[in-house]
């Protein structure tokens, strides 16, 4: 055995995934959580006599990596073999007949009932141009604003609260960028943006979209935890002053990444871009503009959590429909329908 970047693995897991690719590949994998493998196993014995099973199974494999890699996993080890053997187109193979995947759909599904829809080779190109120029001081501009955010101590409360500084992830070549509110518990202990409760529905809606974490950008306009002293758990807003006070950090990566749309998630992301406070109910699913980009308000998905009403998902729905066609990505009749009564 032994470790390769995760990120090596990562075209297996997107628009060049092979279902055999991916069954060698969780096959190939041990990773901490022992008990995800050992259930694998039974499952890889009862997958050769049921198709659907390997289906079920592959399905599984790609969740488990996708969390993993939202938890902070960077690597995997695998073995050389079957590494290798991940290079090799698929071979027909006698004892696993596999059957196209049959998404089920429900009258009113919810994200997580959403069918995977698979990474259309149009759209990729579209979020990061493929391949992207190398361009060495782009990089160096980052990597300098990362290590000047991540020292920061401008909000000492913050800096003396926090775990981890959030800057920012994904790819700085996106055509596509979210914008949240500021991090949770849950992404001041990873430092990253978005892999709480909420940010896991916004992983789903972003692959709903025929997208990927790694192909989009996402950041918050506070890049620490707001800190709640004297109370266990909960959070709260970001005051004015912190606003005003960490936002350069966020305008220096939209300027650097130059994203074709931003898409600002509740009325706490609208205000910090925009200045705009409206409310995100009369904003939303209204084009408005930040430095010459257009940006969509839309529901935290937070909110989505509160409110699981099929309306309300439409709603956030309609409005990422929207953000694909002002980025020329390709739609199927599918997602048109998503969250549509039938
Ligand atoms: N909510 C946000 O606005 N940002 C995060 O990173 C997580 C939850």
């Amino acid at each position: 055995m032994f470790v390769v970047w995760y990120w090596q693995l990562a075209p297996f897991c997107g628009a060049n995934l092979q279902p055999f690719h991916a069954v060698k590949l969780a096959a190939a994998t041990r990773f901490v959580e022992q008990d995800f493998f050992r259930a694998f196993d039974l499952a890889w014995i009862t997958m050769k006599k049921m198709p659907d099973a390997y289906h079920q199974l592959l399905d599984a494999t790609i969740q488990h990596l996708e969390e993993l890699k939202s938890r902070g996993a960077r690597f995997v080890s695998v073995a050389p073999e079957n590494l290798a053997a991940l290079a090799q187109a698929p071979a027909p193979s006698s004892t696993v007949q596999v059957s196209p995947p049959s998404p089920q759909r429900t009258a009113s599904p919810g994200w997580g009932e959403l069918p995977r829809e698979p990474l259309a080779a149009k759209t990729i190109p579209s979020i990061i141009p493929n391949p992207t120029p190398p361009n060495p001081a782009k990089d160096a501009a980052f990597a300098d604003l990362r290590a000047r955010a991540l020292a920061c101590v401008k909000c000492p409360h913050l800096a003396s609260s926090r775990k981890n500084v959030v800057f920012g992830v994904g790819s700085i070549n996106a055509a596509l960028m979210f914008v949240g509110e500021a991090p949770g518990a849950d992404e001041d202990e990873m430092g990253e943006p978005f892999v709480g409760k909420a940010g896991q529905l916004l992983t789903k809606i972003i692959q709903a979209m025929g997208f990927s974490r790694d192909t989009v950008y996402i950041a918050n306009i506070l890049k620490c935890r707001p800190d709640t002293p004297g109370q266990s758990a909960g959070n709260r807003k970001p005051a004015p002053a912190e606003m005003q006070t960490c936002i350069p950090y966020l305008h220096e990566q939209i300027d650097l990444i130059q994203p074709k749309v931003l898409v600002a998630l509740g009325g706490t992301a609208v205000e910090g871009l925009l200045g705009k406070t409206a409310g995100i109910t009369k904003l939303r699913g209204t084009w408005q503009t930040y430095r010459n980009i257009p940006l969509m308000p839309t529901y935290h998905p937070a909110y989505l959590l509160r409110n699981q009403s099929l309306s309300e998902k439409r709603r956030v729905w309609e409005d990422m429909l929207a953000v694909m066609e002002k980025l020329g990505a390709s739609i199927s009749e599918k997602q048109r329908n998503y969250f549509l009564k039938q």
